[in-house]
């Protein structure tokens, strides 16, 4: 059998991790690791279940991701295959019920098979019943993101377009993909642009956003930027993004992606991973030093949504400040 190793990556991802909370990103990607193995310890273990973990807001941006990729791959095929908005409510609700049933069947069950059995964080902190309207507007948000794609612009332009010129389409399902890495500085970079297609002459990295927009989701283009030229051979001359908010009607948003920008991608990745570096005491195995070594946010706003809260505070996160 292969033996997983734990490398230094760069991904989005990580990267907010760690500035978000040190802590947070220790507990995901080095206390964690080997959390699958029977013999780990029951920290591990809960770390690793906790790296799996989803909550609904999460839960909508995947599962409306996942069907708007599986539905882009049905372009290629001789009849476009209709998409129902509301299959994403019926994933959902599978996700939901099961990790309810898991939830149920006592402590063991609720970090086993994390993988397979997917914990959801409003059931594992026992905050289901606490603000049933927001879930039910958020749950909501799944059907009406589809229904905004099927109206957009872009995929009519999508329809239109040759084959051939859909160069790259998320293969979904969260799961690890060779061809999503570029290496800089020997360092995997691990980008997961949702589409990237050729339009008058020019290479379009587009991503699907079903949350409210945010100041870093230009920058994540840019890294997709990045892997487009590395990874597809893009001209960076001709090279432009777009963000498209799915819960706001059907906003598009273009990117610009020139040189400058792709510069200012590849130097922030480099710090970024500088900063990662800096917080390991073997980086050639990628050991990170003690875990009081990576500081806490705590900061109850923040730590009141974190999947790790259990670890930070067994006894509950004390109320924000009013
Ligand atoms: S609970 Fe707070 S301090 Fe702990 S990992 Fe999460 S954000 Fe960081």
């Amino acid at each position: 059998m292969v033996e997983l190793v734990n490398r230094l990556r760069w991904s989005t991802t990580r990267a907010r991790m760690l500035h978000g909370c040190a802590r947070h990103y220790y507990l995901r990607y080095y206390l964690a690791w080997n959390g699958w193995e029977s013999e780990a310890s029951s920290a591990t273990r809960l770390a690793y279940a906790l790296s799996k973990m989803t909550d609904l807001p999460s839960l909508v941006g995947e599962v409306v991701h996942d069907l708007i990729a599986s539905h882009l791959r049905t372009l290629e095929a001789p009849v476009e295959i209709t998409l129902d908005p509301q299959e994403a409510l019926r994933r959902m609700r599978g996700v939901w019920a099961d990790a309810r049933q898991h939830w149920a069947m006592g402590a063991e069950s609720r970090v086993a098979s994390p993988k397979r059995h997917r914990p959801v964080a409003e059931i594992f902190y026992g905050e289901e019943n606490r603000d049933p309207d927001r879930l039910r507007v958020l749950a909501n948000r799944a059907p009406e993101c589809i229904e905004a794609f099927l109206r957009s612009g872009l995929l009519s332009r999508l329809r239109e377009a040759p084959r051939e010129d859909l160069l790259w389409l998320d293969p979904a399902g969260g799961s690890f993909d060779e061809r999503t890495v570029l290496e800089i500085d020997g360092i995997p970079v691990h980008c997961v642009p949702d589409l990237v297609w050729r339009t008058d002459g020019d290479v379009e990295v587009v991503d699907w956003k079903t949350g409210v927009p945010t100041v870093s989701d230009g920058d994540q283009i840019a890294a997709y930027g990045l892997w487009a030229v590395g990874k597809l051979g893009a001209d960076p001359e001709r090279l432009r993004g777009r963000l498209v908010y799915l819960a706001e009607g059907t906003r598009e948003e273009p990117v610009p992606v020139d040189r400058e920008a792709l510069e200012t991608a590849a130097a922030t990745i480099r710090s970024d991973l500088q900063e990662m570096a800096d917080l390991l005491a073997r980086p050639e195995e990628n050991l990170p030093l003690p875990m009081d070594r990576f500081r806490r946010r705590d900061e109850p706003a923040v730590c009141g949504r974190c999947h790790y809260r259990v670890f930070c505070w067994p006894d509950g996160v004390p109320a924000p400040p009013r």
